[in-house]
């Protein structure tokens, strides 16, 4: 296995100005796992609860996400939200841990000298844990959310220190580094000890930053944006599934040798499949995508950064 992802398997209740479902497929582990299944597959590691529907379990194995790292306990992981007419930020209602709470992850032989490894949003104590099970150091990717630097900013600066690339969104930023300048903000990002940071700015696009090197990617020109619930984890998911893949992997030495270059490709990979994410409710867009349509909205990116 040359991916491993860990993050949420969740039930959402969700509400836009263009409708709203309940009990609908989510969690940042699913997200992610799925949006790098256009490219990579990988092993999910996350908890679940007898209460998941059969149907979102095939959805996963059909997009060969491996299940081998999830195990089955009490309750699934629940979150509530909606969003007003500005759908670039999420308001929360509820987060119910449920079944997280006493997850204890154990990750498979298999998925122990894996290349990459995406730490998706969760509690920063089990991507510590995740991390010091694996044999051999990966290239890390971290994600988070509000939630969790309210409630664990410690855990969460311990694992940002074992960091080769780090995600937030602009919100999160602007809370955790206690600035409103976000190339201020990447720059703290990187003092923390990850080489590379990137900082999302919804349908805006996303910075990426490196030492001296700064990387400013658009967003796709959307005009059906029915839910965004997921697209940042579908960026994550589609950025390092993009550097998991074979024709990419197979150039890097090593998972630690992923050069600025090839990032910016990721950034633009993961933007597009964030894209169609956000086109319908949970994983109801994403999940009939195919490699066709990926190349077409990529190429689109490309022509709109020329001048
Ligand atoms: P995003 O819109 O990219 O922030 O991701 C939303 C997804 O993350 C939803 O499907 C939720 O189930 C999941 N989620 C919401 N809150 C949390 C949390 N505190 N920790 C982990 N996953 C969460």
């Amino acid at each position: 296995m040359n991916l491993v992802i860990i993050g949420t398997i969740g039930l959402d209740d969700i509400k836009t100005p263009f409708g709203e479902v309940e009990s609908a497929l989510g969690g940042s582990g699913v997200y992610a796992s799925c949006a790098a299944s256009f490219f990579s597959p990988s092993g999910l590691i996350s908890v679940m609860g007898n209460d998941i529907p059969e149907e979102y379990l095939k959805l996963l194995n059909k997009r060969k996400v491996s299940l081998e790292g999830v195990s089955k306990l009490g309750k699934t992981f629940r979150w509530s939200g909606f969003y007003e007419f500005d759908m670039n930020e999420a308001k929360t209602l509820k987060t119910e841990l449920n079944s997280l709470a006493g997850f204890k992850p154990d990750v498979p032989t298999d998925y122990k000298k894996a290349k990459f490894i995406f730490l998706a949003n969760i509690d920063p104590d089990l991507q510590l844990e995740v991390l010091s099970q694996m044999e051999e150091k990966p290239f890390v990717v971290l994600d988070t959310k509000n939630y969790w630097i309210t409630s664990k900013k410690d855990s969460l600066l311990k694992v940002i220190g074992k960091t080769d690339l780090f995600i937030l969104n602009e919100g999160e930023a602007r809370q955790l580094f206690e600035t409103p300048n976000l190339i201020k903000a990447g720059k703290i990002a990187l003092k923390l000890g990850p080489k590379y940071a990137i900082i999302k700015k919804g349908e805006h696009g996303a910075l990426l930053f490196s030492d001296g090197k700064y990387f400013s990617a658009p967003g796709y020109p959307l005009e059906e944006v029915k839910d965004p619930t997921g697209a940042g984890d579908s960026f994550a998911g589609g950025l390092i599934g993009y550097l998991a893949s074979k024709q990419v992997s197979n150039k890097l030495v090593s998972g630690k040798r992923v050069s600025f270059e090839e990032l910016r490709r990721a950034v633009v990979y993961g933007s597009t499949i964030a894209s169609f994410c956000a086109e319908d409710f949970s994983l109801n867009y994403l999940k009939n995508i195919n490699s066709k349509k990926i190349e077409e909205r990529y190429n689109i990116f490309q022509k709109i950064r020329e001048f």
